[in-house]
């Protein structure tokens, strides 16, 4: 049957090449992929896939379904580009992989039953709308989510680091300079900001996160005392459980410093925060089997500097995002012009066809042997309780 998978694969690869050659042609930014989104759209409308446009309020987003039942298989979509160096990570493939594999397991679905759902998922690299789209619970009516991303080498095992922006808003009471001495009640929210900056380098040292912050605000005039001071920052972790830890530590910090000078204390997040990669090894297993019938060697990759809004979604609902290794690219890094130039490449084209060719064999295998599903789901929920139990519980998360 998996012979099957390869010869629609090879049909539909005409189609696809020339789908990523014009997204790498007229590179699209986040939220403006317009054609990037249509010509996705209308090509599984044409595969027979019922096509919802705007998904969630988001013009670029859409959602295309086939088949009916259980399991619900789905397929996650990007295609953004970046400024300056268009296709730099890739993503010119990343949507016509995941269409294409979904496209191919509809003889699978027509079948054995089950449901393939393809989501466009607009601006990965700076709205992160897979984070709004988990939050509203758009994948909930998923069993497991799949998708690649092109890379150096062909590896599965390979996390992510998560970003937990954070603003620490200090308010205090304005007075003149002259008038800030002893028996004032002016609070100098500037010192409250300043007092949690250095309590928070103090005590970083001893957390397993990378954490860097600014002043973002902290006055106007020297003669005025401040009323107003903000801190930003980003903590990064590749494990949820340390982010978790981190902030709870951090927010205790400034919490200090604020109350020790009576200023106020507002936390809020700036940015989206995205979530390190859950990993699901059988899906793990699943993908590098797939991969090494495709005769793809697949490589363990120490090195662990992406982030992802897929992060989210794999705190969800059970995620593969499997790195996909363009022929030659070694050395030749993310978000550069260099990488975007290889994804059209022979070398392009043959990783698009492996990729259509395993996410389709992992989505095979999941349709078809049900112990792996449950695999796949007892994994997961494995995963999330270690998370929970390694990380403490905080209000302020
Ligand atoms: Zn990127
Ligand atoms: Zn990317």
């Amino acid at each position: 049957m998996k012979e099957t998978i390869q010869t629609a694969a090879e049909s539909f690869l005409p189609a696809l090449w020339a789908m990523s050659r014009a997204m790498y042609d007229h590179p699209e930014l986040g939220l403006e992929e317009v054609n990037s989104s249509r010509m996705l759209r209308e090509w599984l409308a044409e595969q027979g896939f019922k096509v919802e446009e705007n998904f969630h309020g988001l013009p670029t987003a859409f959602r295309a379904v086939y088949g009916s039942g259980r399991p619900v298989l789905g397929f996650l979509c990007e295609y953004d580009a970046l400024p300056e160096v268009g296709h730099g990570c890739g993503h010119d493939l990343i949507g016509v992989v995941s269409a294409g594999a979904a496209a191919v397991l509809r003889q699978t679905v027509d079948a054995v039953g089950g449901t393939l759902i393809v989501y466009g998922t607009p601006d990965e690299e700076i709205t992160c709308t897979k984070v709004q789209l988990t939050d509203e619970g758009a994948f909930d009516e998923l069993d497991v989510a799949l998708m690649l991303h092109p890379y150096q080498k062909t590896c599965g095992r390979m996390g992510s680091i998560g970003i937990y922006p954070v603003q620490y808003e200090f308010f205090g009471k304005k007075c003149h300079a002259n008038e800030a001495g002893p028996g004032s009640d002016c609070i100098n929210a500037l010192d409250a900001a300043v007092a949690a900056y250095l309590s928070v380098n103090q005590v970083k040292q001893y957390l397993d996160a990378n954490i860097y912050g600014i002043l973002n605000s902290g006055g106007t005039l020297p003669n005025i005392i401040p009323d107003y001071a903000s801190l930003r920052y980003y903590i990064r972790c590749d494990q949820e459980w340390k982010t978790r830890r981190a902030v709870e530590r951090i927010n205790r910090c400034v919490q200090g410093a604020a109350d020790s000078m009576g200023a106020e204390l507002k936390i809020t997040q700036y940015l989206c925060p995205t979530q390190p990669l859950l990993l699901n090894e059988p899906l793990l297993d699943a993908y590098e089997t797939n991969m090494a019938a495709l005769g793809e060697p697949v490589v363990v990759e120490e090195a662990n500097r992406l982030s992802t809004d897929a992060g989210n979604v794999s705190f969800r609902i059970p995620t593969l995002h499997g790195m996909l290794g363009i022929h030659g690219c070694g050395g030749v890094d993310l978000h550069t012009e260099e990488f975007a130039a290889r994804t059209v490449t022979e070398e392009g084209r043959e990783a698009t066809r492996l990729g259509v060719c395993a996410l389709a064999g992992v989505g095979y295998d999941l349709l078809t042997r049900p112990e792996l599903l449950e695999a796949v789901r007892a994994d997961f929920q494995r995963g999330i309780r270690e998370q929970d139990e390694k990380g403490v519980s905080s209000s302020c998360y």
